[in-house]
């Protein structure tokens, strides 16, 4: 397992590295003086309110800082750490980070008009089965101190839909923590739309893949406006990703699309980015 192998620098306390050491049961390495203390790092991609052009919020992603190959993208490792079930510390260290940003975020003040600004994270398969993430993610909440209203948890569609008895359950103990919950890559696995309404979902994230094929095929717009109306009806609001045009953003207006997010606003950006967009706020 390459990520193991990367177990090596200064094992921060809380970090996953810390967390594989233990799993490993190995002795810290005598490398603790690597200048990586924690190979992996959170950017920050911007969702816009389409009705006043603001950003609203943002999605947590997880990257991966190798010493050779730079900044790893998740497709590449997040596959693995699912299947090594190195996802579950690596979900709660993300989440963690995520929530002391929040934190930092409001005590810039950097929150935008009244509504608190949030922060989407996206939380996998695995961690989602394990009834013991309601504890942890509680427990990071307390830790952090940050207000429930402030956080959203991403599932996506094709984990919510494999059980469909026990994700109900998983997601009304996420809800009554009082966490927003959001379907992400909505449209891509088969949602039986007849078990959407039982599930306490507030945000249905259409998959990037209808969006960014708009202008090809006619009936990819006719998706998205048929899953704003589906949401609509069940008192949910929908974030098209992959807004990469003006034009796929005006499409998402005129069919009253809630949210956006995609290259057109701006890349998943470091903090520091982050946080000058925000003292930017930009309009669009
Ligand atoms: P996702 O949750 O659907 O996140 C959106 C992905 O689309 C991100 O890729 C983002 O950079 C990319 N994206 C956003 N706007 C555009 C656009 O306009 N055009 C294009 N071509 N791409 C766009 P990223 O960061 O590489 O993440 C890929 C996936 O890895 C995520 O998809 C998510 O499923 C997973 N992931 C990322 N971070 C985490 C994490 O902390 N935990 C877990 N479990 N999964 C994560
Ligand atoms: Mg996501
Ligand atoms: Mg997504
Ligand atoms: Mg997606």
């Amino acid at each position: 397992y390459p990520i193991v192998d990367f177990a090596c620098g200064t094992a921060a306390e809380n970090s996953p590295m810390s967390e594989i050491d233990r799993r490993l049961d190995r002795p810290k390495s005598p490398l603790t003086t690597l200048k990586l203390e924690c190979p992996f790092t959170v950017y920050y991609q911007p969702i816009v309110c389409l009705k006043s052009g603001s950003v609203i919020g943002f999605e947590a992603l997880v990257r991966w800082l190798h010493p050779e190959r730079g900044l790893v993208s998740p497709m590449e490792f997040i596959a693995m750490a699912e299947e090594t079930g190195l996802i579950t510390p690596l979900g709660l260290w993300v989440l963690n980070e995520s929530c002391r940003q929040i934190i930092k975020w409001q005590s810039l003040n950097l929150s935008v008009g009244n509504s608190p600004l949030t922060v989407a994270v996206n939380l996998s398969g695995r961690q989602f089965a394990e009834p013991e993430s309601i504890e942890q993610i509680k427990q990071v909440l307390l830790e952090t101190g940050v207000d429930a209203r402030c956080l959203k948890l991403e599932i996506t569609e094709s984990v919510v839909m494999e059980d469909g008895e026990a994700a109900a359950a998983m997601l009304s103990h996420l809800r009554d923590l009082g966490i927003g919950l959001c379907i992400d890559d909505f449209g891509t696995g088969y949602s039986s739309l007849s078990y959407l309404h039982k599930f306490p979902i507030n945000i249905l994230k259409v998959d990037r893949s209808f969006v960014s094929r708009i202008g090809e095929r006619g009936e990819n717009l006719e998706i998205v406006r048929a899953i704003v109306m589906l949401a609509r009806s069940l008192g949910m609001e929908v974030v098209a990703e992959g807004v990469e045009t003006a034009t796929q953003l005006a499409q998402m207006r005129a069919i009253g699309c809630e949210y956006g997010q995609g290259y057109f606003f701006s890349k998943p950006l470091d903090s520091e980015a982050a946080t000058a967009l925000l003292r930017r706020s930009p309009k669009w």
